[in-house]
């Protein structure tokens, strides 16, 4: 049997401070122009020291950890993990990981895998081999990594729980979804010691470089020989894992603590705030919402996204919950993909979608004039930046649902009376010809259900 364990890295999202971990240049991005949020501390000129680490970034870390299920460690403290390469000015990086490291959480459990660190550090430089450049707009922004157990069973099952772990980290906006996740793997078959793939890029490449290692272990024990413990790189474009080195020339870092910054003590009062702030986790999420009658896979979209879970808790107060979960899981997502925009940034009040959805529950409006509203709200709020006043719409439209058979019924005798030669038209034979009749009451009441005055203008015509 394989076991799988992971170190997954992402850049921790710099919302409100957008600055780096140890001085004060902006964050940067993909489109950032190489060398320009940059300053002496994150290009280590001589003589330069950092500055404290950035709240946010410590603040974030803890919180993944919280998230995580993870014990906070009481004292915080950055080693210097010293390795010589172009991306690295200070010839080390400050890091919580390392031999005397206290990381900032430790033994958490998330969705049956264990936790061993999650830990904060800074990112290199950039080092391009084959031009010989160095992007320092990256060198300091701070970097969160997972480290988990090795309880992972195959590929899928890693594919599947990194997928949730990034449900789960976006509802507290943790990570940057844009830059991406890397991650170590370690694969071992059962008896045999581990082998590391070092820095694997995307989901996909994780479950390939995963896959084509444990064939490669296999045979290498179905020959009849030894898995040797060593670090392999994993080549993308061959699909295949490489020698990268052997145990034996493993790197020695020479870890010492940071001289230059303080220990950081986290306070028990400092943990419960933040923990009093956190949301419920998606899994929680969705076992809940199974519990109030919603079916499985709209309980799991709306937890995918904490935009559609927090919108589903508000409404659902007072508007029937399965309804709800319906409307927004079509609907409300209808609407953003047709504006192509993220659901953080659809602005159609709650109270809006509230005030609608009852209309549908309650009967006062149909569902097809339930989804026009829908775009005219996306139109409004999304395209035009502008309020919407349903009420004032279905009423200067005639809107509402008309239950009243009295009045279908006059206004089908109206139009019977108005429209002798389609009526002739249905009585000889053609029977399509009622659907204009249809269509005409409609426009008369236009909140009418379409099916009842059929049945109306049938039995008058009979
Ligand atoms: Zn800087």
């Amino acid at each position: 049997m394989v076991k799988v364990g992971l170190e997954v890295h992402g850049y921790i999202l710099m919302e409100q401070s957008k600055k780096k971990l140890f001085c004060e240049c902006q964050v940067s991005n993909e489109d950032s122009v190489p060398n320009t949020n940059i300053c002496p501390i994150c290009t280590a000129q001589p003589g330069s020291k950092p500055m404290l680490p950035n709240k946010e970034a410590v603040d974030k870390a803890v919180e993944i950890g919280l998230m995580l299920g993870c014990k906070i460690s009481p004292i915080l403290m950055f080693q210097r993990k010293h390795y010589n390469y172009p991306d690295l000015p200070n010839g080390y990086q400050k890091t919580m990981s390392g031999s005397y490291s206290m990381p900032v959480g430790i033994k958490g459990s998330f969705l049956g895998i264990g936790i061993q660190q999650v830990h904060l550090e800074e990112d290199p430089a950039r080092y391009d081999p084959v031009t010989g450049t160095v992007d320092y707009n990256r060198s300091g922004m701070p970097l969160i990594e997972i480290v988990t157990d090795p309880d992972f069973k195959s590929a899928a099952e890693v594919e599947n729980w990194l997928k949730k772990l990034m449900t789960t980290l976006s509802y507290i906006k943790a990570i940057s979804k844009e830059a991406g996740v890397k991650a170590d793997v370690n694969v071992n078959i059962e008896g045999h010691p581990r082998v590391e793939i070092k820095n694997v890029n995307s989901f996909s490449s994780i479950v390939r470089a995963i896959n084509a290692e444990e064939k490669r272990q296999k045979k290498v024990t179905e020959a009849g020989e030894k898995v040797s413990q060593h670090t392999r790189a994993w080549d993308d474009a061959n699909g295949e894992t490489q020698f990268m080195r052997s145990k034996e020339q493993a790197m020695d870092y020479m870890f010492i603590p940071e001289p230059d910054l303080p220990f950081i003590d986290i306070k028990e009062s400092y943990i419960k705030q933040l923990k009093s702030k956190l949301p419920e986790r998606p899994d929680e999420k969705i076992k809940k919402y199974e519990k109030l009658g919603i079916e499985k896979l709209d309980a799991e979209v709306l937890a995918s996204d904490i935009i559609l879970a927090e919108l589903f808790e508000k409404i659902s107060k007072t508007v029937d919950k399965v309804l709800t979960a319906k409307w927004l899981r079509r609907e409300f997502v209808r609407i953003a993909n047709y504006h192509n925009k993220d659901l953080d940034l659809v602005t159609i009040p709650v109270e809006s979608l509230t005030k609608l959805f009852k209309l549908i529950e309650t009967k006062k409006i149909t569902e097809k004039v339930g989804q026009k509203i829908m775009n005219e709200l996306g139109d409004a709020y999304i395209k035009n930046n502008k309020d919407f006043d349903i009420d004032k719409y279905i009423r200067e439209n005639q809107l509402e649902t008309v239950s009243d058979t009295g009045a279908l019924n006059t206004a089908c005798d109206e139009v019977i009376a108005q429209n002798e030669n389609v009526v002739n038209d249905y009585k000889s034979g053609n029977e399509k010809s009622i659907n204009f009749l249809v269509g005409q009451v409609i426009r008369k009441n236009r909140g009418a259900n379409a099916g009842e005055i059929l049945e109306i203008l049938k039995k008058k015509l009979a």
